[in-house]
């Protein structure tokens, strides 16, 4: 175990806020002593792909878990693999494609850990079918700094392996986990774009897609005749064999942080008219490779300097089908009103499969996510603005995604957070919880 002896900063991948943290770098050792008694708060953290301060924590001892990252059982038979927390999704890939099996559920990057996957139980574009990662781990191990080692599954400690998935790293460390990996013959993927106008005809693409991965993309800017347009995508692993070798590296890395001024209404406006025309058709269909299909953004490392050294605040929620529409048209109304733009904006129906975590985001209904550059003066109103609506609507924001919630929409939207914290690590805090708790768990 090494520990850096200046204080490196980790940031999340919205680089808002910047808070300063020690960092404490972990390699698995089989037995896995946490600092006890603890001297400081703790938090474990994976990749910082979270955009918001849900991997982040000020004054206290973020733990590290990329160098937990060796691989350890694979049955080809029942595709059960057994890795260590700070596995990447991209590590795994590399392993399970060319054996012919893919991951269950995967986000929209792969440079995400297996213990962030678990902490955020993360959903992909087959939420309608798959539910989220958590649906398919066996089990895991939970190291609590007492000492006490969890083996969590649906049938052992069950309530902890409920309030550890989507509990946001605050029960304890997940040294391992189980998970069931899906077969696939072909890295192909059969694609199908249809393009949209207005929220009824994506409402309608929705309801009637018969594919395994389904989401669209959606223009946040156009108003007017093509206000809410955009391309609805289905997609399925191919059925007749082909390729099953590894990806290669992406080659292209964002080389600087961009002015604040680069990302501007208007650059993404020439942005979203290419993208919508870049399919001529209204229909096109194609055999694509998995690589664009699930990770276009993972092509460029660190884009997200792309937004500039302020940053940039994610926003994501889900409303239920019942007012989902009117909702989602006064949220898209809101942001074109407020004069800011996001270009990376994505819709699309949740499934009602029960999430397994006590703190899971999906829940039945339409979810949007979308991105912001920060111009404190307009985007913290905007998002403020976004948030209320939500609330109204009875919907609910991802945490995994966020910086601004307050305490009563989080707890309003989080119900189940008070049973949730008779679980939380008593030495285990993020700057996230103690936004919307106003919570120290030493304090108490
Ligand atoms: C481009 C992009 C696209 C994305 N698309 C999606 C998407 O489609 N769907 C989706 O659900 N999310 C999506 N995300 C969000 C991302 O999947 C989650 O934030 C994920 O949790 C990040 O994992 P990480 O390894 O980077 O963890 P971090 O961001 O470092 O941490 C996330 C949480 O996990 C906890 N944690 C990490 N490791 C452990 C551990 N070993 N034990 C206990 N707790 C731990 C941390 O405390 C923190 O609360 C996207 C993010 C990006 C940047």
């Amino acid at each position: 175990m090494a520990q850096s002896s200046k204080r490196p900063r980790f940031e999340s991948w919205g680089r808002y806020p910047i808070l300063q943290a020690d960092l404490k770098l972990l390699n698995w050792t089989g037995d896995f002593p946490l600092p006890n008694p603890p001297a400081t708060r703790l938090l474990p953290v994976g990749a910082g792909r979270s955009y918001g301060d849900v991997c982040l924590l000020e004054d206290g001892m973020l733990l590290q878990t990329l160098g937990m990252d060796r691989l350890l059982a694979f049955d080809p038979a029942t595709g059960v693999l057994r890795c260590e927390a700070g596995v990447t999704l991209a590590e795994i890939l590399d392993f399970a494609v060319p054996r012919g099996f893919f991951l269950p559920v995967t986000p929209g990057t792969k440079y995400v850990t297996v213990g962030g996957a678990i902490a955020n139980d993360i959903h992909g574009k087959n939420h309608h079918v798959a539910g989220t990662f958590g649906h398919h781990l066996l089990r895991f191990e939970l190291v609590r700094s007492d000492g006490t080692h969890l083996l969590c599954s649906p049938i052992e400690n069950q309530q902890w392996f409920s309030a550890t998935i989507g509990g946001m790293g605050l029960t304890g460390l997940i040294t391992w986990a189980e998970v069931r990996l899906r077969p696939i013959v072909s890295r192909s993927i059969d694609y199908q774009g249809d393009k949209f106008v207005g929220i009824d005809e994506f409402l309608a693409l929705s309801q009637s897609a018969k594919a395994e991965y389904t989401v669209a993309w959606i223009d946040c800017i156009s108003t007017g005749r093509n206000f809410a347009r955009g391309i609805f995508m289905q997609g399925e692993h191919a059925k007749e064999p082909g390729k099953l070798k590894k990806s290669g590296q992406p080659w292209l890395t964002f080389p600087f942080d961009l002015p604040a001024v680069a990302l501007n209404r208007f650059t993404m406006s020439a942005f979203n008219m290419a993208y919508y025309h870049k399919q001529i058709p209204k229909q096109k269909t194609a055999k694509v490779d998995y690589e664009p299909f699930f990770y276009p953004l993972d092509s460029v490392l660190h884009w997200n300097r792309m937004y500039g050294k302020n940053g940039l605040l994610q926003f994501q929620n889900v409303l239920p089908h019942e007012g989902g529409r009117e909702g989602m048209v006064e949220i898209l109304k809101a942001i074109t009103r407020s004069g800011l733009a996001s270009f990376l904006a994505v819709i699309k129906f949740f499934g009602d499969v029960p999430s397994v975590g006590m703190m899971s985001f999906p829940k039945p209904g339409i979810m949007l996510a979308l991105d912001f550059p920060i111009r404190p003066e307009v985007s913290f109103d905007l998002l403020d603005r976004l948030a209320q609506i939500t609330l109204e609507c009875g919907g609910r924001m991802y945490s995994a995604k966020d910086a601004r919630m307050t305490a009563e929409q989080y707890q309003t939207f989080y119900p189940q957070w008070r049973e949730f914290e008779r679980y939380i690590d008593p030495s285990f805090d993020s700057a996230f919880w103690q936004r919307v708790t106003g919570r120290r768990p030493l304090d108490e």
